[in-house]
């Protein structure tokens, strides 16, 4: 609201409300959606680290978003899917949400304490928009259902700060039968003669709730009236939260919210990931690419969430290679500490946690954090049960498991090599002694086939299980 970063104070000590934009579930999530989850999750996290009790909502529309948004018209986005998927809107709400939920877990995105979906909280929308229509802020357009007055609410655009007049003057004069261009859509009504596959009994008729009631309504209902953080997607600021702040603040009075949080898009090769606009990858096309999800975790988190950041396979190449090699240093610390039962140095501990934890309560510098964990990695002053310590703290606050691809990474190295593998790996070495460079490369992919990889470091060929 303030166009800055704040300090924060909590309404209530120790405890944040915490509501965050989701998915709609009509499709798939790409990884674009999955830069949001990743952000919402390290807000949740860094909290956690400072000792708050999070109490996280992340909503599901499952409902209400339509095709036309500008116009209130055209198909449902559910209803849409379901046609195109030849079922129902309600199977398509679950088998989006459930591959939603595969995905947040592939990238270790912890679990809101609640995943409200709109349809189960038709009441309180309906509720919401009668208090709205008991103080004279709707009012009905035949045909199409009940509407918000924006120029009733004095707060109207705070948000975003535009300049509303010029909206207003410069909005073409148009059939939709609004009385202002921004005034938007509470309840629409189901059309006549038609049966909408989703659709609700209300004071109104028969009809579904327009898509911004829902975050007012679920918030207030799971957070209270009033809470800390809302965050979503910086294309929310103008119309979706605006609208949210235009239903929620004459019921129960402003600053209804007391942080708002937006973040900046992952970009494609042609503009913003999204489904309508070029290339786009899910979590499950870049596993089936042979990447680690943490791979693209720790590229987002090598981005700041105000700035876009462009995806690209190169770009994930390189994040992957600057993981691996995280997780390769962290497996030899591994090693070393088991074998040296230390206690950890408290004080070095806790510099090291201070100054990580530091970065990323200045507005989520997770690219600082990291550059200090590689500071951290290569200190000769810190020993290795320290530093085998401070990775459990690294991976509860920025979700990257280092210690578990370090364990799995451990485990494969004692794995013995087959002989025939082995045998492969040898020719190849003798191949690359006799500068027969094309016989190893091939002896190499011939290895890479079955299975293992090698490296060539300074201290040898080694051979590890894929
Ligand atoms: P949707 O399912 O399109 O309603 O989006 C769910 C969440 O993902 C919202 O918070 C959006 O702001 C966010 N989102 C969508 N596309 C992107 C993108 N390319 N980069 C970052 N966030 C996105
Ligand atoms: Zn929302």
């Amino acid at each position: 609201m303030t166009r800055r970063a704040e300090e924060f104070k909590p309404l209530v000590p120790g405890r944040l409300g915490l509501y965050t934009c989701g998915p709609t579930v009509y499709s798939y999530q790409h990884i674009g959606n999955m830069r949001a989850t990743v952000h919402f999750d390290i807000i949740a996290r860094m909290f956690r680290a400072n000792g708050y009790e999070v109490n996280h909502v992340l909503n599901v529309t499952d409902v209400g978003h339509l095709v036309n948004e500008d116009e209130d018209s055209g198909e449902d986005k559910m209803e849409k899917g379901a046609r195109l998927d030849g079922t129902t809107a309600w199977d398509v709400a679950q088998k989006y949400l459930d591959a939603f939920v595969a995905d947040t877990d592939a990238l270790n995105i912890g679990r809101p304490a609640h995943m409200p979906r709109a349809t189960g909280y038709i009441a309180e929308q309906i509720d919401m928009i009668k208090q709205l229509e008991a103080i004279g802020y709707t009012y009905i357009i035949p045909g199409k259902g009940v509407y918000y007055d924006t120029s009733k609410f004095a707060g109207y655009g705070k948000l975003s700060g535009q300049d509303l007049s010029k909206i207003r003057a410069g909005a073409r004069i148009d059939d939709t039968g609004k009385k202002n261009p921004t005034d938007f859509l509470l309840w629409g009504f189901s059309p006549t003669g038609a049966k909408r596959e989703m659709e609700w009994d209300s004071p109104w008729g028969p009809g579904f709730p327009g898509w911004s009631i829902e975050c007012s309504a679920m918030s207030m209902k799971l957070l209270g009236p009033h809470f800390d953080v809302h965050a979503g997607g910086h294309e929310h600021i103008n119309v979706h939260h605006t609208n949210e702040i235009a239903q929620s603040e004459p019921i129960v009075g402003a600053p209804w919210v007391n942080y708002w949080v937006h973040h900046e898009w992952l970009m494609g090769k042609d503009g913003k990931m999204s489904k309508s606009n070029g290339e786009i990858y899910r979590v499950a096309d870049l596993i089936n690419l042979g990447y680690d999800p943490m791979a693209f975790r720790y590229l987002l988190l090598l981005g700041h969430y105000k700035s876009p950041l462009n995806f690209s396979l190169e770009s994930l190449d390189a994040a992957a290679t600057g993981y691996e090699n995280i997780v390769r240093k962290f497996a030899k610390i591994m090693r070393a500490a088991g074998t040296e039962q230390n206690e950890p140095n408290r004080k070095k501990h806790d510099e090291w946690r201070d100054k990580i934890l530091a970065a990323v309560n200045d507005n989520l510098r997770t690219a600082e954090a990291l550059v200090i964990v590689q500071e951290l990695l290569k200190d000769a002053d810190t020993d290795d049960a320290t530093k085998f310590f401070l990775f459990g703290f690294i991976d509860a606050l920025l979700g990257l498991q280092f210690m578990d691809r370090a364990r799995k990474l451990c485990i494969a190295e004692d794995a013995p090599v087959p002989v025939e593998i082995q045998a492969l790996a040898d020719a190849r070495g003798a191949a690359k002694a006799a500068k027969d460079f094309a016989r190893a490369d091939e002896l190499r992919a011939q290895v890479e086939a079955a299975g293992y990889a090698i490296t060539d470091g300074a201290d040898g060929v080694r051979i590890v299980k894929k």
